[in-house]
């Protein structure tokens, strides 16, 4: 397939290399990021787009999604999807929809789930909004970069499901790091904590492919002095989006508002920018209850 890929990051760069990888025809642009091997580099946005069947954005909100979608936009060829895969707010891929539907093009909300290493392997988890069609298009793309790629519903639907399983990853994070930081006050060994909970009602991803506690469950972020993986501001991100999401939805959403603000203070003024967000365990193990 012909394809337009913007935005070539940590996540855009090993998806557009692993479509190469895989026969596509691939062309490239971004504004600072150098291109993958054997992806095309174009000298602007709307440069990338000519001629392809399908245009992948990965880029890092929706205020820049929006602009780039509008330079995008009129250079797609009618009846191309444009696909992005970005982590943005609803109001941002709906708006991108409507105007790409207006331009006579497809597009889908396509976030992924998987980080950096999912990206590189191929295994990443595709949450996709839009026509039915338009997932149908990109269906063979997302056999590439990923494992597995749902089609959750209309334009947003993809973003929708992203903000609430990160909301769900955060409190669950946060749940279990406090467990960790009570265990080891009660005087339970880490290793016991984690073999109880692991295998009973306690246990989560956060706990069993995740676990916060070096030298505990598999190879995970604090086994490497807590280098992400998935940086604690990029939850952060996830966390503020499904706040807004659920303010405009008037959903009341307790734990996330709670793993929000935690997730802030500890990016903001904690010393936690740049760690992974399972570093919320030595964050709680110092502290007492004042
Ligand atoms: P990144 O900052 O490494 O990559 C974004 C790229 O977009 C950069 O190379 C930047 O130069 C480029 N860019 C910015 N403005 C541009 C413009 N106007 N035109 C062209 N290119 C432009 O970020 P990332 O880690 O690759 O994340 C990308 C998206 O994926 C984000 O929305 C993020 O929330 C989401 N995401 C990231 C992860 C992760 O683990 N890194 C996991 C899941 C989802």
């Amino acid at each position: 397939m012909k394809v337009g890929f913007i935005g070539l990051g940590n996540m855009g760069a090993p998806m557009a290399a692993n479509l190469v990888k895989a026969g596509h025809d691939v062309t490239g642009y971004d504004v600072h990021a150098p291109m993958p091997e054997g992806v095309v580099g174009a000298i602007s946005a709307a440069g990338a787009v000519k001629g392809a069947e399908v245009v992948i954005t990965m880029l890092p909100n929706g205020a820049i999604l929006r602009d780039v979608a509008a330079e995008l936009i009129p250079a797609m060829e009618k009846g191309a999807v444009l696909c992005d895969c970005s982590t943005v707010d609803v109001a941002s891929a709906r708006a991108v929809a409507e105007q790409a539907a207006a331009a006579g093009l497809m597009a889908l909300d396509a976030p992924v789930s998987g980080g950096v290493g999912g990206a590189a392997a191929g295994t990443l988890t595709f949450m996709a909004g839009g026509p039915e069609a338009a997932f149908e298009t990109v269906k063979p793309l997302f056999d590439v970069m990923g494992r597995k790629a749902v089609h959750c519903g209309g334009a947003g639907a993809g973003q929708a499901a992203k903000i609430c399983n990160n909301m769900i990853l955060g409190v669950t994070m946060i749940a279990t790091c406090e467990a960790f930081a009570l265990a080891d006050k009660l005087g339970l060994d880490r290793q016991k904590m984690f073999d109880v909970v692991s295998t009973s009602s306690g246990q989560s991803w956060s706990m069993n492919t995740y676990c916060p506690a070096p030298g505990v469950g598999p190879q995970s972020p604090a086994d490497n002095d807590y280098k992400p993986g998935f940086a604690a501001e990029l939850m952060l991100k996830d966390l503020r989006l499904s706040q807004e999401a659920a303010e405009g939805a008037d959903a009341d959403t307790p734990m996330g508002a709670l793993a929000a603000l935690l997730y802030e203070r500890f990016v903001e003024d904690e010393g936690g920018r740049g760690l992974d967000f399972s570093a919320m365990l030595p964050r709680l193990e110092k502290r007492g209850r004042g």
